[in-house]
Parts: structure tokens; C-alpha cells; sequence
């Protein structure tokens, strides 16, 4: 196979990164390229999706690893994983001894590991410029349950219409649950056995970088985590924290102290980004306005603000304004050079997961989440045309058209980075908006 067919298929079939912005696999193929990671350091807490699901489908990952490394051109595939996933770390090592472009690399059990500016130094040694992305440094990342869609689209044929979820926290029954997209987050819930207490609020994603959300919010190919907590939890109230009052707070508060940059994941692979003088600048009348440009080259990792900051201010949300702000005024990153290297210190600054889980409250729900690969039945779902990165989906089906699992119902836009999107389920269109199609099996 070469390289436009391969892009073809994972077009058309729908796959873009499972997880995190969704950045449609196909576009990240390159000829540049000479290493592929797989991302199996899933640093979010309470995530338990890539590990199991490495550990379950190794043989055809790693295949699709060493299939992708050949169609580019690549010399070698590496996979990233922490070394405190034991069955996937056995089911890997056991494969990939048939494979001479492969290898594997441990990672320890720090956060934010995944970050693929992180991991591509941690596997590499390679610092991806700021602004840049692994490519600059010839390196494609992809994680484990996009390669598992390539795997499933290019040996199966068949288009991405599941997505694999950890529902955790005040759930009866904690499970990493493959369900149809367009599914909604309460259908989760009821499966994973309800609710433990009745004031609660959801999480989407991680507690770290997710966002909140509410029980009529569908899963999408991005939805790695649905998080139920007591709303009155410290997750929910950093979230509910008004912007007006955040800034208040740091104007009031913030001490100098600067751990929020010493600690900063980013700061110390050498990137122009210092959330302590971000927080200078913005609270007093000694505005930078190199820092204040530079918050672009934030990843929104949350460290500065969920576990470095004493005085528990919000320099990673003020940032994420910030720099929404500058996008909206079309100012872009520069691409700076690559630092010349990582700060010594990062050796002795990395977070510890377990002080991580510690210091978000969120110990007792730090607990098993098994696989359930058999999928939720569900009646209803609502598919949104836009699941990644890029132009919307055009629908291609009408209401009243009868679809089956798998059957495409729109079409990628003539325009970079758009992608197909399928049914999840056998029914009946029953809306089509500018936003999404329902389907419904009744
Ligand atoms: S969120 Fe905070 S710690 Fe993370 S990269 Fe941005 S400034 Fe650094
Ligand atoms: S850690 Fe908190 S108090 Fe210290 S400089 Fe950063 S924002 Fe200010």
C-alpha cells in the first residue's frame, strides 16, 4: 500500500485521533516522518481505556504500527507506555519480539506523560520547537485506540462508529465501556449501574483538562472519559469558578512565588511559557507583552493550576482566555527554534501520579474500570458533523432514510483535514441540522 491510499482509507473511514483535539489520522501521515510512537501513557488520572485495550488487542496494534512505519517509510515504531500497566507492557513485549522496526519504551508514572511535545522527548530525545508539532522533529504519534481504528479500516473495512469510555467516579459500577457515537452520557450512566449520590456534576475527559458537561451530552470520537462527581467536589468548583473572580483572586493572591513555572511540563522542556509572570503581567500595571503573547505555547496541562499553585489560583484558565483571545484577533504562534535542551531540573519536577490523584481528591475513585467490549445497545443517537479538527461533514443521507451500523452519513468536505462520519446504529433519520444527524431504531 502506499501512502495516498492509506490516507484514503482512514478518510473515509472516519479515524481521527481518538481522544484529545482529534486531529484526523490521515493528515498526519508523512514522508518526513522516521519514528511513529503509539501513546499509551493515558497520564489523565482515573482514564482506563488505552491500557486495556493494548493489553486485549496487542497483536493487531502493534501490526497496524509496524504496517504504518513501513507505508511511510519510517525506520522504526516505538511504543510509549508507562511501565505500571504490567498486562499491556507483557502483551507488547510478547509481540513485538517478531517485529525488527519496533521497539518498546517504558515511561514512569508521571503527569502529563501523554502530551505528545512530552513524549516525543521522552522517547526521543528530540525537543519539538514551540509552536511546532512532533513532525517538526520527524516524529507521527498516534494513540492506542486510533491505531486500533486504522487497524479495524484498513484490514476489517470497517468505519469508525464506536468509541471507547471510562465512566468513573459516583457510578455504581465503574467501566471502560465500548459504546455508539451520538450516544448520550446519561445511557452511560444507567449501564454503568447509575448514580451513587444525587448532586452531581459530569466531567468530559480527564480531571485535568476536561471540561464540564451534562447528562444530555453525546459521546463523540473524542470522548475518552465521562467523570461523575459530588458538585460540590473541588474539581467541580475549580470549573464553576467565575473568570471575573479568578482574577480578583490572583490580583489579591498571587504571591510571586513562582512554583507555577518551575513546575510548568513545557517551561522546563526549555518553551517560552511562564505562567508566574503571565500573572504578573496580568494583575498589575507591568504588562510583558512577550509573556503575554507566549501563553500560546501553553499546552492547557493544568499543572500550574490543579497542583503547583499554593495559594490554589487559576493561571492555566487565564491563560486558556488569554489565549483564545489572541486566536480570535487572528494572532498565531510563531515557530520558534528547538531549545538546545531540557532544563536539568525536570529530572526531580515531574508529578508523581499518585501525589496527583492525592492533591485532586479523587483517591476513591481511583479504582478498576474494566473493559466492556461488547457495546451498549442503544436506541437514539445524535452524531455531530464536526468530531475533529477541520471542516464539518456534509450530510449525505435524507430524514426518513433507512441506515445500518457503519453506513456513511455524510461526507468529508472538499476542503483539508474534513472526514466522513458513519451511522452507529440501525434506524431511521429522523433530523438533520447544521450541527448533527439523529438516528433512531423506533
Ligand atoms: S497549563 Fe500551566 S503548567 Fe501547563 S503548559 Fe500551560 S502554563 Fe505550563
Ligand atoms: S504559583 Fe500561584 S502564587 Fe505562585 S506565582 Fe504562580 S500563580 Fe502566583
Amino acid at each position: 500500500m502506499d501512502i495516498a491510499k492509506l490516507k484514503d482509507i482512514l478518510q473515509n473511514a472516519g479515524v481521527t485521533g481518538a481522544g484529545g483535539a482529534g486531529f484526523p489520522s490521515y493528515a498526519k501521515l508523512n514522508k518526513n516522518a522516521d519514528v511513529v510512537i503509539l501513546n499509551c501513557a493515558e497520564c489523565e488520572p482515573l482514564l482506563k481505556v488505552h491500557r486495556q485495550l493494548l493489553a486485549v488487542y496487542a497483536s493487531e496494534i502493534i501490526n497496524t504500527m509496524s504496517m504504518i512505519t513501513e507505508v511511510i517509510g519510517a525506520k522504526e515504531f516505538a511504543v510509549g507506555i508507562k511501565k505500571e500497566y504490567t498486562e499491556a507492557v507483557e502483551a507488547v513485549k510478547t509481540e513485538i519480539k517478531d517485529y525488527k522496526n519496533g521497539r518498546i519504551h517504558l515511561l514512569n508514572e508521571v503527569y502529563p506523560s501523554g502530551d505528545e511535545v512530552i513524549l516525543t522527548y521522552d522517547v526521543t530525545k528530540r525537543l519539538v520547537p514551540p509552536g511546532g508539532i512532533p513532525i517538526d522533529v520527524g516524529v507521527i504519534v498516534y494513540n492506542v485506540e486510533t491505531v486500533l481504528n486504522i487497524y479495524n479500516a484498513v484490514k476489517l473495512g470497517k468505519n469508525v462508529t464506536h468509541k471507547y469510555v471510562t465512566v468513573a467516579g459516583e457510578v455504581h459500577k465503574p467501566q471502560t465501556v465500548k459504546v455508539p457515537i451520538g450516544t448520550k452520557f446519561s445511557t452511560l450512566l444507567e449501564f454503568c449501574g447509575g448514580k451513587t449520590v444525587s448532586d452531581t456534576a459530569l466531567i468530559q475527559g480527564g480531571p485535568m483538562t476536561g471540561r464540564k458537561a451534562t447528562e444530555n451530552d453525546t459521546v463523540t470520537k473524542t470522548t475518552n472519559a465521562v467523570l461523575v462527581l459530588p458538585n460540590e467536589h473541588y474539581l467541580i468548583n475549580k470549573r464553576n469558578q467565575k473568570v471575573t473572580m479568578s482574577v480578583k483572586r490572583a490580583m489579591s493572591a498571587c504571591c510571586q512565588c513562582k512554583t507555577c513555572t518551575e513546575m510548568c511540563p513545557r517551561n522546563l522542556l526549555g518553551h517560552p511559557i511562564n505562567p508566574g509572570d503571565f500573572m504578573r503581567s496580568l494583575t498589575s500595571d507591568i504588562a510583558n507583552t512577550n509573556v503575554l503573547l507566549n501563553t500560546q505555547y501553553c499546552s492547557q496541562c493544568g499543572v500550574c493550576e490543579m497542583y503547583a499553585c499554593p495559594q490554589g489560583l487559576s493561571p492555566a484558565t487565564l491563560i486558556g482566555i488569554y489565549k483564545s483571545g489572541l486566536r480570535k484577533n487572528n494572532i498565531k504562534p510563531e515557530k520558534l527554534s528547538a531549545p538546545q535542551s531540557a532544563k536539568e531540573e525536570r529530572n526531580y519536577r515531574q508529578i508523581p501520579m499518585s501525589r496527583l490523584i492525592r492533591r485532586l481528591d479523587i483517591v476513591k475513585y481511583d479504582v478498576p474500570a474494566p473493559l466492556c467490549d461488547e457495546g451498549i445497545e442503544c436506541k437514539k443517537v445524535k452524531i455531530y458533523l464536526s468530531q475533529s479538527i477541520g471542516a464539518p461533514a456534509v450530510p449525505c443521507v435524507e430524514i426518513g432514510d433507512a441506515v445500518k451500523t457503519g453506513d456513511k452519513i455524510a461526507d468529508p468536505k472538499d476542503a483539508a483535514l474534513s472526514l466522513a462520519l458513519h451511522s452507529s446504529i440501525n434506524g431511521t433519520v429522523t433530523d438533520i441540522t447544521d450541527k448533527y444527524i439523529l438516528i433512531s431504531s423506533k
